[in-house]
């Protein structure tokens, strides 16, 4: 086989080109869209033939394989042909697996993901082991497979990227938890979207580890349907367990084999009970991986947090502003609600996914005194919220300095402004970078 066609020219895409370009393959990189200049000049640098702007059929159709970036969905034309005809079709993170026998940790789930994907990589790199980070983070693992050389590679792996792998295997695989999300790409079916996240799982051996949330109600009853030959490390906030993490008194606790570290709950740097989970999960991959106990602790209490994720902004006036703009879907707004312990104006709205806002009534109410709606279309927002905060204490605005102003009015000192908006950021911003960024000038700007 030598023909490799790479659909998708942005991270994952050019990564898997150059990759392709090293190991010997004939390559070529086909984009529907504009490709970004800094990637269009990577391509050349490697010398890469590419195209932007449209697919050029009868080449593509006739590659070998297929490597396919996480941003096409399946049900594009091109790929149905593709598939139709039989072309093998696979992901960056297959393609790149088979030229790297570094050890893999691997991290999927509906939220968590990046914050614990970072804090495994600190975690290890404070060891001292050679570690790259990868995937949905930063540069691409193909990128990195084939221009640096790793021990360990901690890898953040979305649904999409899992789609199209068959080979792939983590030496510890962790599913942070599994919540409705992007339901849209997997036919509206729960069921779909559990499979696709447990492909993690698919490939692991009896010495491989899956490190997963006990007590996430999904996760445990797919678990009761399938056979996993792997090491099973739990974590639980609600219940001991023999093997993983849980949380004893004031220390979370974790057992691997015959060695058990406690940590101080009030010596972890993140905070939040989806930050515990988070860092339940962190300190089991590493003490699997060998990191001394003091390094755990004293890295996981000296983690800095990442930008988006309940970033504290400034405090103006006793009022303190938090952007939390990665907060796209309900679960992740419920955690960033629930561990406020000020009352919270709420700045909320955007692309909505399909989002079911019953499960936040409950927080809603016992947290939020008034809502700044910041989306283009705010109706299910106000159908939801409107009789509980008051209909004085709800309104809609379009712009990131428009919705940070309203929620200055209605905020008094001792108060949180919390943005976590359960929604994608597309209809008013970029990308949720775009949007906290502007979030972010907006508060320095007041
Ligand atoms: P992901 O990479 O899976 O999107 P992040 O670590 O970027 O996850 O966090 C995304 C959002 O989800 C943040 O707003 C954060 O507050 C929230 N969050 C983080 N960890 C969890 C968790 N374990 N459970 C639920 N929500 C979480």
């Amino acid at each position: 086989m030598n023909k490799i066609v790479v659909l998708g020219g942005a991270e994952s895409g050019v990564g898997a080109a150059v990759l392709a370009k090293v190991k010997g393959f004939d390559v070529f990189l086909s984009d529907n869209g504009n490709i970004r200049e800094d990637y269009a000049a990577m391509l050349r640098q490697w010398d890469i033939p590419f195209e932007e702007g449209g697919h050029s059929e009868a080449k593509i159709l006739c590659a070998d394989e297929v490597i396919k970036s996480p941003g096409i969905p399946s049900t594009a034309p091109l790929i149905q042909k593709l598939a139709g005809q039989g072309t093998h079709i696979i992901s960056e993170i297959e393609f790149a697996s088979r030229y790297d026998n570094a050890k893999k940790i691997c991290i999927t789930g509906s939220n968590g993901k990046t914050t614990t994907t970072s804090l495994i990589h600190y975690l290890l790199k404070e060891a001292g082991l050679n570690v790259g980070l990868g995937g949905n983070i930063g540069k691409s693992y193909a990128l990195q497979v084939a221009t640096e050389q790793h021990d360990y590679y901690v890898l953040e792996i979305s649904s999409f990227q899992l789609d199209d792998t068959y080979e792939f295997r983590p030496d510890i695989a962790i599913i942070t938890n599994i919540t409705p999300d992007h339901l849209d790409r997997y036919d509206h079916k729960m069921e779909n979207y559990v499979h696709a996240k447990f492909r993690i799982t698919q490939n692991l051996r009896p010495e491989d580890c899956f490190i997963f949330d006990s007590d996430d109600a999904i996760t445990v009853e797919h678990l009761s349907k399938i056979v996993l030959k792997a090491k099973m490390l739990p974590f639980s906030q609600e219940k001991e367990v023999p093997q993983g993490a849980f949380v004893k008194d004031d220390k979370m606790v974790v057992r691997v084999g015959e060695s058990q570290t406690d940590i101080l709950l009030k010596e972890l740097a993140l905070p939040g009970r989806h930050n515990l989970y988070n860092s339940m999960a962190a300190a089991i991959a590493a003490k699997v991986s060998g990191v001394k106990d003091e390094v755990i602790r004293e890295s996981l209490s000296s983690f800095k947090g990442i930008e988006h994720r309940l970033e504290k902004v400034l405090n103006i006036g006793g009022v303190l502003y938090v952007n939390d703009s990665k907060a796209t879907n309900v679960d992740a707004a419920w955690y960033a609600l629930e561990c406020q312990d000020k009352p919270v104006v709420w700045i909320v709205g955007g692309k909505d996914k399909g989002n079911d806002y019953e499960v936040l009534k409950s927080v809603v109410s016992k947290k939020v005194r008034a809502i700044v709606c910041l989306g283009v279309d705010n109706a299910k927002i106000h159908a939801a919220f409107e009789d509980i905060v008051g209909k004085e204490n709800i309104c809609d605005t379009r712009s990131a300095a428009d919705a940070v102003k309203a929620a200055a009015g209605f905020a008094v000192k001792g108060d949180v402004v919390l943005l976590s908006p359960c929604c994608a950021s597309f209809d008013l911003f970029q990308s949720y970078e775009d949007r906290g960024r502007q979030f972010k000038a907006a508060v320095r700007n007041l």
